[in-house]
């Protein structure tokens, strides 16, 4: 699954490098990652013994800016799917015009099974192991699966005390207490939810009434289906890691955000019939939300898949031969790079006002938010129209020109 990953970024990279005829040298740079630390993180369990976990962080491109992306504590993790996730940042701060470049950072590690101080101990010693690739100005980390704003401050705590100062600019996704900024929980989902709005616009698609099917009820699928649900759609089916429910009058989203607190999952909600995770890609409905892991659609779910319009919140949801699949049965597909987006941009938002010292209130957050979406989706759409494209080969397009522009104008060393 994971060398898929990587190599559906290489896939679209290379056609991208083809559509807008960059200059073979810059593609050449793009294939690779910049650099990759691989760190071994031992900790001190519980039970006194040491377990030595696998961590990376990886510099995809830091030509247009310090590193951004988040870090991911999953077992499933290794250096490719990093790279992947690395390069995938490079892209998306690219397509928004975000002053960053593309990193990403894991632990191969099973966090459900860590209790809480022995998450903070490989937390703290990850960080350290890291240091020397971090800073405000040369890689500032951020939340991803598994990982979140606690996560985030103990890494802050561990820079700074390493430092010998507070380092808020140093990562992103901080609680608000330690200089987060409002709006950044939500942040991914707001913006899946601008490109839903704007496809659906271009498409001649209502909003009101129109189904959706959410994979994943997470830090991103669980506000995402708040958020369709108050926009007007009817969100008919919803999964998780444990199981999906379907209703095609529509699943409410207060109740079921109360039966995933008192669980821990979507299965068992009483207000809708328990189905196999896999049909939810099938369900019939107007838009589908993969917001899991990558791989989730393969060639034979897309040959199934029941939506018109799929928009990629999770990162690589999709493999290079379902795109195909999909692009065949008229599919319309926002991609992960421009999709999720929303996420990176308020973290942006979030280092631009630690370094200014000063706080913006939630309007201007949310208000900055929607332009940066809806600036960086008419971009893709437009040059999507222009070449004759499928939103993925335009968004990378787009991506890889911006990249050839700051590479040329940077020139490369000596
Ligand atoms: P999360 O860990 O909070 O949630 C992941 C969700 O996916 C959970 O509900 C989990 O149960 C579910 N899931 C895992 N395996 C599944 C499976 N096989 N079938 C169905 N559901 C499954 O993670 P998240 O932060 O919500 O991230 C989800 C995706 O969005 C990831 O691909 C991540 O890289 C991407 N993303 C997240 C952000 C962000 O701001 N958190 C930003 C950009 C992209």
């Amino acid at each position: 699954m994971t060398a898929g990953h990587w190599d559906a970024v290489l896939t679209s990279l290379d056609d991208a490098a083809a559509l807008s005829g960059v200059d073979p040298a810059i593609h050449a740079v793009l294939r690779v990652p910049e650099r990759v630390l691989e760190v071994a993180v031992p900790v001190r369990m519980d039970d006194g013994s040491v377990e030595v976990f696998a961590g990376w962080r990886v510099h995809h491109n830091t030509t247009r800016g310090p590193g951004k992306g988040g870090i991911r504590f999953h077992p499933d993790i290794d250096a490719e799917e990093v790279s992947a996730l690395a390069a995938a940042m490079t892209f998306k701060t690219a397509i928004c015009g975000l002053p960053f470049g593309g990193a990403k950072g894991g632990v191969r590690c099973d966090p459900s099974k860590l209790s809480l101080t022995e998450l903070e101990r490989l937390t703290r010693r990850y960080t350290w192991e890291i240091l020397p690739l971090l800073g405000p100005d040369k890689d500032v980390p951020a939340p991803d699966v598994n990982t979140d704003d606690r996560v985030m401050a103990w890494l802050m705590d561990t820079v700074s005390l390493a430092h010998g100062q507070l380092v808020t600019t140093s990562v992103t996704g901080k609680p608000l207490a330690l200089g987060g900024t409002v709006g950044h929980a939500g942040a991914t989902s707001s913006g899946v939810l601008a490109c839903v709005r704007s496809a659906f616009t271009e498409l001649e698609l209502p909003i009101a009434g129109s189904r959706a099917a959410v994979q994943g009820f997470g830090k991103v699928g669980g506000p995402l289906v708040f958020l369709l649900q108050s926009a007007g759609m009817r969100v008919v089916a919803v999964s998780d890691v444990r199981g999906a429910v379907y209703n095609p009058g529509g699943l409410d989203a207060f109740d079921l955000a109360d039966h995933h607190r008192a669980t821990g999952t979507v299965a068992g909600f009483p207000g809708g019939e328990a189905i196999d995770p896999e049909e939810l890609f099938a369900v019939e409905a107007e838009l589908l939300v993969p917001a899991a892991l990558a791989g989730a659609i393969d060639e034979a779910t897309a040959e199934r898949l029941g939506a018109r319009v799929v928009v990629e919140a999770a990162n690589g949801p999709t493999t290079t031969r379902a795109d195909d699949v999909l692009g065949r049965r008229g599919i319309v597909v926002v991609p992960d790079i421009l999709a999720n987006a929303g996420g990176v941009t308020t973290s942006y938002f979030e280092w631009a006002q630690n370094r200014q010292g000063y706080a913006w209130d939630e309007e201007l957050v949310a208000e900055r938010l929607r332009r940066t979406m809806d600036g960086a989706f008419r971009s893709v759409w437009a040059r999507a129209e222009a070449l004759g494209v499928s939103l993925r080969r335009a968004a990378y397009a787009l991506a890889v020109e911006r990249m050839a522009e700051a590479i040329t104008a940077r020139g490369i060393f000596p």
